[in-house]
């Protein structure tokens, strides 16, 4: 590991005022990425200082405020799958921070980490010390390796920019499903243009200094239900293959609204509006569901390696929509 200077922040300001102030900083949260990425030395440019937020109050609470569910950037995701608030106001949420890799994880990693945290490419991620930097596309080299590569969790959905890695967020999706909003230090960003395959860059849209603060999410009303399931290869503790969210308001016996959004498919989490179309104004079945979730794959483009991520796509979209009605 390079090393490099580490600062607790006691503020949002103070935070700032470092990271804007450094050639390459970084901000620590729970650091169960972070430290990795690190030790690993994946990026181009060495991580010059790491400016601690844990220690910021402001950033950690989960309470209602007004039509919204708001949780601080440093809430823990273990806190997220045990609050009761969230399980009653985005059921889904509860189950993707519950399904996200172990429990000592999920005791130490944040929401905030969560959703900025790398792709997992292996390619991307190897170890400085096995070989060096692989300059792939993504670091702002020529080639990626994984097209010709080994690919078996990349993108069914072709690439952003030349790159096929994915997101490989649980709460991700949940949180597009749910329409949240990303409140940083500068703007609000909704879920849906918070995550980015722009070469060079993370997995955000976050400028240099830019600081996740809270997520927002609209508090469901009645007759809503959201369900969120994940498809790994260990069950303890593991990345998705694939993850999908889905929530459906239901009126009247019909489908009033509905949102669907894949994880692990792309580079970034993938609304499926087209299949959640489908379910608009009908009465649900296991047909309409069906119906749905071959919509949703229809425009799938899986490489030679990963085809079978299709099938698994369509499987955990009726399995999640499956839930919501029950
Ligand atoms: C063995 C293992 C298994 C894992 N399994 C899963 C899994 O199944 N599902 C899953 O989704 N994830 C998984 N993870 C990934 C990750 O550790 C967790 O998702 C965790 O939530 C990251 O949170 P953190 O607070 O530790 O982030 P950190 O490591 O502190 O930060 C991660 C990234 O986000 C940036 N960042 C942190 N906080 C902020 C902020 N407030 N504003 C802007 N940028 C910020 C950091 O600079 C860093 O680049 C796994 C990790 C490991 C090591
Ligand atoms: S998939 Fe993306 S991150 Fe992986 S090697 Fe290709 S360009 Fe790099």
């Amino acid at each position: 590991m390079k090393t490099f200077d580490y600062i607790k922040a006691n503020s949002l300001d103070e935070a700032g005022a470092i990271l804007a102030a450094s050639a390459n900083g970084a901000i620590h949260s729970g650091g169960t990425d972070l430290m990795g990425c690190l030790r690993d030395r994946i990026w181009m440019e060495d991580v010059d200082v790491v400016v601690s937020v844990a220690s910021i109050e402001e950033l950690k609470h989960i309470r209602k405020d007004g039509d919204a569910l708001k949780i601080g950037a440093m809430t823990t995701l273990a806190d997220i799958a045990a609050s009761a608030l969230v399980k009653e106001s985005c059921r889904m949420l509860a189950q993707a921070a519950q399904a996200t890799a172990s429990p000592q994880l999920r005791n130490v990693g944040t929401i905030a980490g969560n959703i900025c945290q790398e792709n997992r490419c292996w390619y991307y991620r190897y170890s400085y010390r096995i070989g060096g930097i692989i300059e792939c596309i993504r670091k702002g080299g020529k080639k990626c390796l994984a097209v010709g590569g080994d690919h078996r969790y990349h993108s069914i959905f072709g690439a952003v920019n030349r790159c096929v890695a994915v997101n490989p967020s649980d709460t991700a999706p949940a949180l597009v499903a749910a329409d949240a909003t990303i409140a940083t230090t500068k703007r609000n960003i909704s879920a849906r243009e918070f995550f980015t395959g722009e070469n060079g860059k993370s997995s955000t849209v976050l400028e240099k200094g830019e600081i996740v603060k809270e997520i927002s999410v609209p508090l469901s009303g009645d007759g809503v239900r959201s369900a969120f399931k994940k498809v790994a290869l260990r069950k303890s503790i593991d990345f998705a293959i694939i993850s999908c969210a889905a929530q459906i308001a239901l009126s009247g016996g019909r489908v009033e609204n509905a949102t669907i959004c894949l994880g692990g498919v792309h580079v970034n989490p993938r609304p499926m509006d087209e299949a959640a179309g489908v379910l608009k104004g009908e009465a649900l079945s296991d047909e309409l569901i069906e119906c749905a979730a071959n919509v949703a794959l229809e425009g799938a483009k899986p490489l030679k390696g990963n085809r079978y991520k299709v099938q698994i796509a369509k499987a955990i979209i009726l399995d999640t929509l499956s839930d919501c009605i029950l």
